[in-house]
This record gives C-alpha cells, structure tokens and sequence, in this order.
C-alpha cells in the first residue's frame, strides 16, 4: 500500500482524556479511533494487525476441529430466563432495549444460551458428539471502568467457543486440547513469554478455570507467577489449600499485574439443563449434554500486545501480526532518481507477495522516519540519493535496532 493513499494520518497527541498506553499509542499512529470511552472503531492498520490476530487464533481454533459460526447480538429474553442470567441484579452489565412491540431485547455479552438453544435442533444422539463450535462476534458489557483502551471494550470482538460432549472425559480431553491451543496462539502472536497458565474460580462444575494472563503494569488482575513451572495462581483463589492442590509454594510466587487474554471453562450440564439440551446414549437413554466455553478478545490481544511491544518512540509489532511485513521509506531527491528506483523496489516486493507500506509521501526524511517509529512495522527499507549511489538500501529492524546495506537487487529475496 502506498502511504500517500493512506487515508489515516499519525498524530503528536492522543485525546486528552485517553489514559491507557495501548490506545494512546494506537490512536496516535492511525489504528483504531475513539468513539467514547471504551468504544473504538479499528482503522486500516488496526484492522490489518486485528485480522492478523483473528487468522491466528480461526488456524488454531479449526485445527482441534471447532466449526465456526456467527450468531446474533440481539436476544431474545426467554433464553437467559430459563437460566436466570436476564435479570440486571444478576448480570450487571446487559445492553437492554425494546423492539417496536415492546419485546425486550438484549446485546448479547456471551453466547452460551443461544448457542445451547440453537444445538437442540442439531444434536440428538451420541453419534452426534463431540462438537465445538466457535464465532468471532461482536459482545456488548456495560462495563463500569473501561480506562484499558481496547482492553476493556464496552463493545468488542470476542472469538468465543463452546464444546458438547457425551461425558466428563470427553469433555476434559478436549479441554486439554484448547489449554494447547491456547498457548499455541499467544506464543505465534508474540506474547509467549510472558503469558501463564493461571489457576482461576471455576464455578459450580469444576475446582478451577484457566485464565491465561499477560504479564504487565497495564493489567487489571493481580496473579501469583512460578517462573521455573510456568503456571500462576489469581489472587482471588490464593489460598495455603489451592497452592498444595497446584503443587506450588508461596516462597516461589511472584506478584504481577497480568491482562486475562483468554479464559477457558467448564462449564459442566448447568445450560444443558437449564435449556433442555438432551441426547440418546447407546442405550436410548437420554442425558443432558456436558459443555465448556473457551473466549479469547482479539482487540484485547492486539492491545496486550501494544502494551508489551513499544517503547518510547511507539509500536513494535511481532511479524506475525503486523499490519505490513515491510515499511519502504524513500527519501526526497530531486533528480526523481531515488522515487524511481523505490517504486521498482514496491513492485518488486509485491510481486514476491511481501506486504509492504510504501512511503512515497512528499514530507522530510524527519517526519517519515518519526512516523515509521511510531508504526512499528518490524523491518524497514531506506531508498536515498546516497544509499542509490552504492546500488544499495539501507535496512534496519524496528525490534532490534539493527541496521545495514543490501544490495538493492537482492531486497525482495533477502526476506
Ligand atoms: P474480565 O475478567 O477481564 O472482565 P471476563 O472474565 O469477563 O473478563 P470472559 O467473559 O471470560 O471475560 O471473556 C472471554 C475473553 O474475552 C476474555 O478472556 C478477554 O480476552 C475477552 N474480553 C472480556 N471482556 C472484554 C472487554 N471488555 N474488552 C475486550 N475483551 C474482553
Ligand atoms: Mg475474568
């Protein structure tokens, strides 16, 4: 993409109001714009570096055999009523309103009604199960602080999935299955190392949940880390009894602030029950379906991961969720010389089926190179009048400051 075709423009200064890294970084390079308050539209690279996250976690997700789906916001009261998850003193977080007819209706925060609803008309028999099921959808909460940028959405994207199993077992080896996929994802969208398996409340059907949270200041949840064992426990479980049942000790934890990038749940037959979703075991006999829910906030990954990978001069994204693999900076000259030779550079990367952004902007070197920062794509092409005279481009990577000449010719096999 030609920058000068960029409709978005990088700025000095976030809103005043903002106070969150992620979203003050972001908005001041073109990503995302504030509505209000926990409310962010996703611009060009914002949506390039969020479908990136999405394309990771859909990989991830179809490889242990979930189905993707994509069900409605809008809900239907009967629903949430039968589990008694309508009311506002229950769930304090519903956008309500009324059609026309003065039904009510909800934004759905979570899925697990309707999803189990819908099932009832698919699945009948043991033959019918296993089954996962996942969407990429957009939740609503209420949310009471929303100061974590797009963290903490009072409307965001959730790739949120649900599991059917006929027993406990199954359930448990496809749960063990996502803990793996799970960890699969953070570590490829660059945020393995600092990302635990976290011991969390489970509910009524289990002894735990499994959160997974991202070691940093920007995060809302206190956890207890084993560094050597890889796992933590939240501090709203910490007890002597929970530690001897993880088999860790208290000597070894370290106390961090950690964002939940992802959660995973049993969730046992409380909807199944509660919705009437039955199936026939090989005797004919009928039993209610066991279920688990397993989310993760793509939005609140990119911002995790805005937090983590920056520095004072802006972004630093992972390769892998970039929103270009290449930043292709050619400088002003006036013999036309350097534009000419960068655009046979663009067409060239592009022919290889490089992503590249492409400054062609007529603004000072200062300017592109202080935007490029700010960017954050990982590695980034310099075309100048002097760098032209060698036959050559000038390279340097965003991540690790290093930097260094290539032959010009040899720019589109070099990555
Ligand atoms: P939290 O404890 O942070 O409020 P939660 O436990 O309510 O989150 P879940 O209902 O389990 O979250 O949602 C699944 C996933 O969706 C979370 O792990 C997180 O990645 C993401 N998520 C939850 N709430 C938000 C939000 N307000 N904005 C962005 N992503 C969110
Ligand atoms: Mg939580």
């Amino acid at each position: 993409m030609r920058q000068s075709h960029l409709f978005t423009k990088t700025r000095r200064e976030a809103p005043k109001d903002e106070v969150a890294k992620n979203a003050e970084l972001l908005i001041r390079a073109g990503y995302i714009h504030k509505e209000m308050a926990g409310v962010y539209s996703y611009l060009p690279l914002g949506l390039r570096t969020l479908n990136k996250i999405i394309g990771i976690i859909r990989e991830e997700m179809d490889a242990i055999g979930g189905q993707e789906v994509h069900l409605t916001a809008l809900q239907d009261r009967k629903a949430w009523e039968a589990t008694h998850r309508w009311g506002d003193d229950v769930v304090d977080n519903w956008f309500k309103t009324k059609l026309k007819n003065g039904q009510d209706v909800g934004l759905a925060f979570t899925h697990e009604e309707p999803l189990t609803q819908l099932m009832r008309d698919h699945l009948r028999s043991f033959r019918d199960l296993p089954v996962s099921v996942y969407q990429f959808q957009t939740k609503f909460r209420n949310e009471e602080r929303a100061k974590s940028g797009i963290i903490r959405g009072r409307e965001f994207l959730m790739k949120d999935m649900y599991s059917f199993d006929a027993d406990e077992r199954a359930h448990q080896e496809f749960y063990e299955k996502v803990k793996g996929a799970y960890a699969r994802i953070f570590e490829r969208v660059g945020l393995g190392d600092a990302t635990f398996l976290t011991f969390a409340s489970g509910g009524s059907f289990s002894r735990y949940s499994h959160e997974f949270q991202t070691i940093t200041d920007a995060g809302e949840d206190t956890i207890y880390v084993d560094k050597i064992k890889k796992i933590a426990v939240n501090k709203e479980v910490l007890t002597d009894e929970v530690l001897k049942d993880v088999g860790i000790v208290r000597s070894d934890l370290a106390e961090k602030k950690a964002v939940e990038v992802g959660n995973i749940f049993s969730l046992g037959t409380r909807f199944s029950e509660a919705l009437g979703l039955n199936y026939k075991d090989a005797e004919g006999k009928s039993k209610p379906v066991i279920m688990g829910s397993y989310g993760i906030g793509p939005g609140r990954v990119m911002g995790t991961i805005a937090e983590i990978r920056s520095d004072d001069k802006g972004l630093v994204w992972p390769e892998s969720v970039a929103p270009f693999a290449v930043h292709l900076i050619a400088l002003y000259d006036e013999s036309g010389r350097v534009k000419q030779t960068a655009d046979e550079a663009y067409a060239a990367l592009r022919r290889k089926g490089i992503e590249v952004l492409y400054d062609d902007r007529d603004v000072s070197a200062g300017e592109k190179f202080s935007d490029a920062d700010l960017i954050g794509i990982p590695m980034r092409y310099v075309l100048s009048a002097r760098t032209i005279g060698q036959a050559s481009i000038e390279s340097k990577d965003r991540r690790t400051g290093e930097a260094g000449m290539l032959p010009i010719s040899r720019i589109a096999s070099s990555l």
